[in-house]
């Protein structure tokens, strides 16, 4: 990548002044630097059982992992331990054990196929992998990789239990930690394939800081808040924004394994959650939900939404569902740190917002716009290419400097790949991904704006828009539909419906009628499994 021609970028900074980060600590010294105060509050409770850990319990527990996976594991700085876990007690104490080592967690879905675990783990380096008894068979067969397992154990493996017993009082490891790995996600693999990305600690305890620290903190989550952890901690918007945001801020973590809709407003009614971190696919599912209707949700105060596009119609839904909780957005890319932007009306002072913004730019960072085309800096309400520089953002892939140089240039700059603009309240929207944009006769379309205005429809449940090749026009958009149950639209309402709503180029050619529609765990479509179907039809 070449750096922007000329010499001033028109650059966009936070409304938030910048504060004073740590540089010097490692991510498990910087997320328990208040512990003194809060030994004793709840720090992770398991939404199954009820059970929870103190805070006190997470730093001794995962002090004495980190000494056992030393010890019977030979777990050093520099190492590459692979979590393979759902949402748990023990991913989190894994987790901060390889910090305290010096090693980086590589953190995988623990539903992917063997050979997808395989190549990650040879890919990554990982010496050891963390799982369940459930998992255990999946990588049995990996070279020079040791297996830990959790809950009762299970045969040829080490027990986690016991790692956790050994407690040694060795000090740990010299870090540096502006160069040291301390997270190494692989990204979605949505558009591309997966590629790991090296976070350092600095990095992460940056990200942290832009969003939890200072006076007046973007996202203010107080010692006394119950977060919402239903977002799979495989995923660096769980890990960073729920696990190490709330350990940092002292708040309370309920674990959900996996989600169902019904089971989280339980346990958001038995535990007082006040934080729901979500992504769209939940929240199109609550919105439509009656269901939410019969508990009492009013102890949420936030709700936040990341990972993948949420149009202001279905925002609007759930805002008038909760109308005692904030609704936001945030903006992350795992190469990003993770977090680009984060609402503003989640601040300790709040700032009004609009429904549809996905946040504004976190402080201590910069961000721009380029047209893609000439790699100029755009003004307010010009999309283009979002970049973004500071300190957070990753070292770069691992093993993979061609890749590393085309995201990040010369003089710093992330390129996200993600097209958007900022308005004149340094608001961001995203208008769609640079590779997702269908180009019919040279018009573009952004497929988010198609399918936020489809979910908008009563009778729509869920909805994706891909492009269909055609050889008059190019590519022409077409949708997958998911019907409410009780709907009888047709694809003629579902066409006339979006046909009154927009411009002709972006008029759906056809409607494909399906039972749901493909996503990834971080609530992505998986568009490339839908052009996959239509190229077979
Ligand atoms: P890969 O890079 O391997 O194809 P991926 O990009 O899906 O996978 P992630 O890092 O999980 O992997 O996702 C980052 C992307 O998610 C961003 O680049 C952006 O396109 C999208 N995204 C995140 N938050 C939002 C949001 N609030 N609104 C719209 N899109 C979002
Ligand atoms: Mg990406």
């Amino acid at each position: 990548l070449t750096a922007e021609p000329r010499a001033e970028p028109v650059v966009f900074r936070s409304r938030l002044p910048d504060i004073a980060i740590p540089d010097h600590l490692p991510l498990h010294d910087y997320v328990f630097e208040r512990l003194a105060g809060r030994r004793d509050r709840a720090c992770l409770i398991d939404g199954a059982t009820g059970e929870a850990l103190t805070f006190g319990d997470v730093d001794r527990l995962s002090r004495r992992v980190a000494a056992g996976m030393r010890a019977a594991l030979g777990v050093r700085p520099g190492g590459t331990v692979m979590l393979l876990l759902p949402n748990s007690v023990e991913f989190a104490l894994a987790f901060l054990a390889c910090s305290r080592l010096g090693a980086a967690a590589t953190t995988a879905n623990p539903l992917h196929t063997p050979p997808e675990i395989a190549k990650q783990a040879a890919a990554s380096g990982a010496t050891v992998v963390v799982t369940e008894p459930a998992f255990v068979a999946k990588v049995r067969g990996l070279a020079g990789v040791a297996v830990v397992a959790t809950g009762g154990g299970a045969e040829g493996c080490v027990s986690f239990a016991d790692l956790a017993a050994d407690d040694d009082d060795e000090p740990t490891a010299a870090i540096d930690v502006g160069n040291d790995v301390v997270a190494l996600p692989y990204s979605s693999g949505t558009t591309g394939l997966p590629k790991g990305v090296m976070l350092s600690h600095r990095g992460l305890v940056t990200s942290v800081a832009q969003l939890v620290d200072g006076d007046n903190p973007n996202l203010h989550l107080r010692e006394d808040d119950v977060v919402l952890c239903v977002l799979p901690m495989f995923h660096v918007y769980s890990l960073h924004s729920i696990l190490l945001c709330g350990l940092r801020a002292g708040a309370a973590l309920v674990i959900m394994k996996r989600f169902d809709c019904a089971r989280m407003f339980e346990l958001v009614e038995r535990h007082g959650v006040t934080i729901a971190p979500l992504v769209p696919p939940i929240v199109v599912e609550m919105a439509k939900s009656d269901a939410i209707d019969r508990h009492d949700l009013s102890s949420v105060r936030m709700v936040i939404s990341g990972a993948a596009p949420m149009g202001k119609e279905l925002q609007d839904i759930l805002r008038a569902k909760l109308p005692r909780a904030v609704l936001g957005q945030g903006y992350g890319m795992t190469e990003a740190g993770p977090v680009l932007s984060m609402c503003m009306a989640f601040a300790k002072e709040p700032l009004p917002v609009k429904s549809g913004a996905c946040g504004t730019v976190v402080r201590n960072a910069e961000l721009k716009i380029i047209d893609p085309e000439t790699g100029l800096s755009l003004p307010r309400n010009q999309p283009g290419e979002i970049c973004i520089r500071g300190k957070q953002i990753m070292k770069g892939y691992l093993n993979n400097p061609e890749a590393t140089a085309k995201t990040i240039d010369a003089e710093g700059w992330l390129h996200t790949g993600d097209i958007g603009y900022v308005d004149d309240d340094d608001e961001i929207f995203i208008v769609d991904r640079l590779k997702e944009l269908i180009k019919y006769k040279g018009f573009q379309v952004a497929p988010a704006e198609l399918e936020a205005m489809l979910i908008a429809h009563p009778g729509i449940a869920d909805a994706a828009v891909v492009p269909m090749m055609d050889d008059s026009c190019g590519e022409i958009p077409v949708a997958f539909v998911v019907a409410c149950g009780g709907s009888d639209i047709t694809e003629d309402e579902v066409k006339q419906y979006v046909a009154k709503q927009v411009v002709f180029y972006k008029r759906l050619h056809k409607i494909f009628f399906v039972e749901t529609i493909p996503k990834a765990p971080s609530g992505k479509i998986l568009r490339k499994d839908l052009r996959a179907k239509l190229a077979a039809c």
